[in-house]
């Protein structure tokens, strides 16, 4: 017995060497290709010899492969017959690989690393040179919000002009701008408005328009003008359309697919946005615009005006402005102003911006402040044509009898509105939704005001030159008119928006906010597949047919990303069904990017390229499986059996940063294995998975596997998991303790690995989680975070609460869609006593689940979990919640409280857009529903010593109403319409998920001081965080198979932490400075600016960040000279950029790659 287990081992111990020479060996002889697949200019014949040769190689490497693991599986079976006597071979990691990156590069010789010098005191945020005029916040603090009745214009004053301020030589320029505004989805879906009323609008257009030399229109929609243009315009309407477009008749203002919600948007969503409408005119009519018009979102961000320069822009118009905000800016002739970054001090950010003044962009609102008199200058509204003015008087057809007094009394508005701004340039939009689609409308409109212009401009004592105009028009003439430098400088945003009374805008933050979520998911996948295309494309792992396949499913997706950034969708303003419309696109959007995604990840792990590649190929499954439009996704469980024992998951990285994490899978079976990409064994937890709407439960044949993983940037690895033999001795994997509180009709069955606790007793303490060496987190006896104790033993109260607002309920004053009108402070939700609450603990993950039911208002399930991720020395933890609104409550409004013993005072900070931070104040003098701010990814308070930092899945609603405490909505139903227009309530709410991550930071001393009054920063260790989250790590399964892909894509890609990869698309059009259109790819990147002051320095050693360099070479192989500066929509390329990056923080920068990608 005794010998044959001797020499059961030699032959073992043969074995294993004669395995590691023949793995010595393959590593080092796939890193002999080392051919650069250039992707320009490649000549063919060289290629495909390359490619022959390479496929030689890679059959017999292939072979070698087959029978190294048959010979490892060999070995296998005879390590494990000989367990007692037989080491392991390879000792299992220590948590994370620290140190030098493991080389899986594929392709290209890595270049040597430059530290290119440039000057940081050049970079916007560094200088204090130019001082600002305006400051909102600062502004907020110093004027009361009086409601003072102005006369015929209510929220303003009565305005005065004298006669002599024209001359001949200096007259009022009017400029009559007419448009049409129309909503991608609100009332009716994109597709029925465009059949019931859009598809005539364009019809119409292209007929009246050229009637007149002078007839002007603007148009904003790409979505409407693509869906005409490509299923009803006629070739020539199309031509038409063009010519109008040349001549100047037609302006195409912002152009982005959608005019985009300013508020929930992230702005990577506006981003794709942006470029989706960008695209779509460069390559159909070859136009590129240069105005911007948002006169419907409702509040304006700071992060837009910066993203609309970065695109070239040159002015810009808002309007949904709080209404005493725009008095007081008409008051000091500040309506019109330079629109700077909260951190520029050079003014390099300045993007020109005209504020309309009055109550709305509708022709009553726009002519001068007597909505009276200007609604009888909307000749839509003549008798006869089923709209009325409410404010008792029709407009008149104009006639040469009473045209000198109708052009006398229009006159008196447009000379009295041109007194709130600078110039004698004004500027009157004619128009309002879904206007101008009858033709009798045009001709009413043009027809009536071509009398008025006339007159008035035939009457020189008037001293005034009307005209049809565009927005380029307008500007033209502004700018001729007044310099630059004679408008003031404007910093800060315009939230929250109230349009009158206390009507606050700030229910639209939380309203659907499971769409809201599912927004975010779409935004992750966009960009993951956007990149992975681009990879693969660049890398030349596709075929031409395919890598056009690829485009055209991202494109599909990016569209359906791009339609739910109107400021209806993801706003959660639209009707029911228009919802579930959008939620259907995205829920084929996100397919379609799982397709694209599993196929470009195939692709680049196959080498070389596979030739009969076709678009309905499924090599891998993505772990995420979306049902329904309405239904939270599940999870792939990986079925383990002896006929199918190990599964491969592939990991995608869409950062461009290295990252740590403890990833969980779902098992069939607690007996399971995990092999890092090298075939060692790993550490892994297995916990039992814990379930329920109403009660928790453990579900059977199904385990959370947790264990930890380190994927380079935009890199592929794979991971595999084995069936273990359940007899055999465990070393590596560690099974969960469980404990079960106030579970009294329980019967647990688990398996008996699992350490079970289950007192009988009620649970009547507090309770503590920990996962190794994380975070422990201290808990009530109903499972809400008490405190967080950080790894290095600082202990911080943090008091979770679930707190519930009713509405008020009067005739025109309640919470819906878009207000927030609360009946008082929020009370408590009152749960059942006693919750169900079970804990699971291992070495990586431990999680408590608590069961809070209200009976009648709102069940949720809530999971609070740490991490044991040496990467993030940080106190974080994940906050799950799951939860519904009771369907039977007519009105309730469920938030999330954060109290601790920050002393902030009333100071707290809010992302914009998730792009940068905004200081903002709690202000007393405000209802409670004025305090209410956008929440699109993060917000923190702080003191001297602390920091507490909340990051959100999902863009919400938040409010921090006392010194010490953030608050974040979770869902609202409301059984009432508020009058702006839906007509009706919402009720359509849904179980939802929302995950978010609470993060306790020290400070270090000594702190810089702060680099403005009015922005803030994440630490390196949040924006980490929030990048993780923003950017999921992707599972991609497959059963292990003798044909198998490399275990591993990456390029050797240096990537600090503060540089984020904004956008990759494959396929983008660009206007060159001499006019030429080019094809190629474009890119951007951002670099943040991150606080310095809190947090963990040790996180600087697991996630390093750079002085924003970047080789553009390390990513894609371009020639120097092909690499052009770009816009930020990608639609125009200037001239040759250097490809090694320097980036000013703050900075967002585009390149074109003016590569053609045809084989
Ligand atoms: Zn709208």
């Amino acid at each position: 017995m005794r010998i044959r287990r001797l020499s059961t081992f030699f032959w073992a111990t043969c074995i294993v060497v004669f395995i590691l020479i023949l793995y010595v060996m393959t590593d080092l002889s796939f890193k002999l290709p080392s051919i650069k697949p250039a992707m320009v200019e490649l000549d063919d014949n060289k290629w495909s010899s390359f490619e022959s040769k390479l496929r030689h190689i890679e059959n017999e490497l292939n072979q070698h492969h087959v029978m190294v693991g048959e010979i490892k599986d060999t070995m296998d079976q005879i390590a494990e017959q000989s367990q007692e006597y037989h080491p392991p071979q390879k000792r299992p990691k220590k948590l994370f690989k620290e140190g030098k990156q493991k080389d899986y590069k594929v392709v290209g010789d890595e270049p040597p690393r430059m530290h290119i010098k440039f000057n940081m005191s050049t970079c916007p945020i560094q200088q204090t040179k130019s001082k600002t005029d305006v400051q909102m916040l600062s502004m907020y603090e110093s004027i009361t919000f009086e409601d003072r009745d102005g006369g015929v214009w209510k929220q303003g004053w009565n305005i005065e002009y004298k006669d002599n301020q024209w001359s001949q030589k200096n007259k009022l320029k009017v400029f009559i701008v007419p448009h049409s505004h129309n909503d991608p989805g609100w009332i009716k879906t994109f597709e029925n408005y465009y059949k019931a009323q859009t598809k005539a609008i364009f019809t119409n257009m292209v007929e009246k328009l050229p009637e007149g030399k002078g007839r002007k229109f603007i148009w904003a929609e790409t979505s409407y003008l693509s869906l005409w243009w490509n299923s009803d315009a006629t070739e020539k309407e199309k031509a038409t359309f063009q010519n109008l477009l040349k001549s100047g008749q037609i302006e195409i203002v912002t152009g982005g697919w959608v005019m985009n919600d300013e508020a929930n948007s992230h702005w990577l969503g506006i981003v794709q946005q942006l470029t989706t409408g960008h695209q779509w005119l460069i390559d159909n009519l070859g136009y590129i615009p240069k105005n911007a018009w948002a006169i419907d979102p409702f509040g304006h961000s700071s992060a837009q005006p910066y993203l609309l320069k970065l695109t070239g822009f040159e002015n810009s118009i808002i309007q949904r402005v709080h209404y005493r905000v725009k008095k007081e800016l008409a008051l000091n002739r500040q309506l019109e102003f330079k629109w700077r970054q909260l951190w520029d001090g050079s003014g390099a950010t300045d993007m020109f911006t005209h504020m309309m003044p009055f109550y709305s962009y509708d022709v009553p609102h726009s002519c001068g402040p007597d909505p009276k008199i200007c609604c009888q200058f909307d000749f839509k509204r003549l008798p006869g044509n089923g709209i009325t003015c409410p404010w008792g008087v029709a407009p008149r057809k104009i006639i040469p009898k009473n045209v000198e007094e109708r052009a006398g009394l229009i006159l008196d508005q447009w000379r009295k509105k041109a007194q709130l701004y600078r110039s004698n340039v004004l500027l009157f939009p004619l128009g309002d939704d879904f206007r101008y689609d009858r033709s009798n409308e045009w001709d009413n409109q043009y027809q009536n005001y071509d009398m008025l212009i006339d007159f008035i401009n035939a009457n020189d004592d008037w001293n005034a030159e009307v005209q049809f105009g565009t927005l380029n028009d307008y500007f033209k003439a502004l700018h001729e008119e007044v310099k630059m430098s004679d408008f003031p400088v404007l910093s800060g945003d315009f939230f929250t928006y109230a349009d009158r009374n206390q009507h606050y805008w700030s229910g639209y933050y939380t309203s659907r906010p499971f769409y809201k979520s599912m927004d975010r998911v779409l935004l992750s996948y966009v960009r993951a597949a956007e990149i992975i295309t681009s990879q693969a494309v660049s890398s030349r792992s596709v075929t031409y047919i395919v890598s056009l396949q690829l485009r055209d499913r991202v494109e599909q997706a990016r569209r359906a990303l791009a339609l739910f950034q109107h400021h209806d969708a993801v706003a959660g303003t639209a009707r029911d069904d228009v919802m579930l419309d959008y939620a259907n696109k995205m829920l084929t959007a996100i397919k379609y990017c799982q397709s694209a995604i599993q196929q470009a990840a195939y692709y680049l792990l196959k080498q070389p390229p596979i030739q009969d590649q076709t678009q309905e190929d499924i090599y891998f499954d993505v772990d995420d499986i979306w049902r329904k439009n309405n239904e939270l996704p599940t999870r792939i469980t990986i079925a383990l059996d002896v006929m199918s024992p190990s599964r491969r998951l592939v990991f995608y990285n869409a950062l461009v940063f290295r990252r740590h994490e403890v990833v969980t899978v779902l098992v069939s079976t607690p007996h399971v294995e995990v092999f890092d990409p090298d075939g060692n064994p790993m550490m892994a937890q297995i916990s039992p998975v814990v379930a329920g709407e109403r009660r928790l439960g453990f579900v059977s044949n199904k385990f959370q596997l947790s264990f930890p993983v380190t994927i380079d940037p935009l890199a592929l690895t794979t991971y595999t998991v084995s069936l273990r033999d359940s007899m055999s001795i465990n070393k590596y994997t560690s099974y969960s303790r469980v404990r079960i509180y106030n579970a009294d009709y329980w019967t647990v069955d688990l398996p008996k690995m699992f350490a079970i606790d289950q007192p009988t007793a009620r649970l009547s303490n507090d309770v503590t989680i920990q996962a190794g060496n994380s975070s422990r987190v201290l808990a009530t006896m109903n499972g809400l975070v008490k405190a967080i104790v950080s790894p290095d033993g600082r202990t911080t109260p943090v008091h979770m609460d679930f707190v519930q607002y009713d509405t008020q309920k009067g005739q025109d004053n309640n919470s819906g869609a878009y207000l927030f009108i609360p009946d008082g402070p929020a009370q408590p939700l009152k749960t059942d006593a006693f919750p169900e609450i079970v804990i699971t603990e291992g070495p990586y993950k431990a999680t408590l689940y608590s069961a809070l039911i209200s009976p009648k208002n709102a069940e949720i399930i809530l999971a609070v979990s740490v991490y044991n991720n040496p990467s993030l020395p940080q106190s974080e933890v994940e906050i799950c919640n799951t939860l519904l609104i009771d369907p039977q409550v007519d009105d309730l409004e469920l938030a999330m409280r954060f109290s601790t013993n920050i002393n902030n005072g009333d100071v707290f900070y809010t992302d914009v857009n998730g792009m940068q931070m905004i200081k903002r104040r709690y202000m007393e003098k405000l209802p409670l529903q004025a305090n209410f701010y956008p929440l699109p990814a993060a917000a923190y308070i702080e003191d001297g010593s602390t920091r507490f930092t909340v990051l959100t899945s999902t863009p919400l609603g938040m409010a921090a109403l006392q010194p010490g405490q953030i608050e974040v909505m979770q869902d609202r139903r409301l059984s009432r319409d508020d009058n702006r227009g839906m007509n009706q309530g919402v009720l359509d709410n849904v179980r939802t998920r929302h995950t978010f991550k609470i993060i306790v930071e020290n400070a270090n001393n000594p702190c810089p001081p702060p680099l403005s009054a009015g922005s803030g920063q994440l630490s390196l260790g949040a924006h980490v965080s929030q990048q993780q989250q923003l950017q999921p790590l992707l599972a991609l399964h497959y059963t292990a198979n003798e044909n198998e892909p490399r275990p591993a894509y990456s390029r050797a890609l240096y990537g600090a932490a503060d540089l984020v990869l904004a956008a990759f698309p494959s396929h983008v059009s660009a206007e060159s400075k001499d006019g030429k259109i080019l094809h190629g790819m474009g890119i951007t990147f951002q670099r943040v600016h991150l606080d310095t002051c809190y947090g963990n320095r040790a996180i600087n050693k697991w996630y390093p960040v750079g002085e924003g360099q970047f080789q553009l070479s390390d990513l894609v192989d371009v020639p120097a000279e092909r690499v052009l500066r770009g816009s930020l929509s990608h639609s125009r390329a200037g001239p040759p950029a250097p490809a090694a990056l320097a980036l000013c923080p703050m900075e967002v920068r585009s390149l074109f790659l003016n590569v053609t990608l045809q084989h």
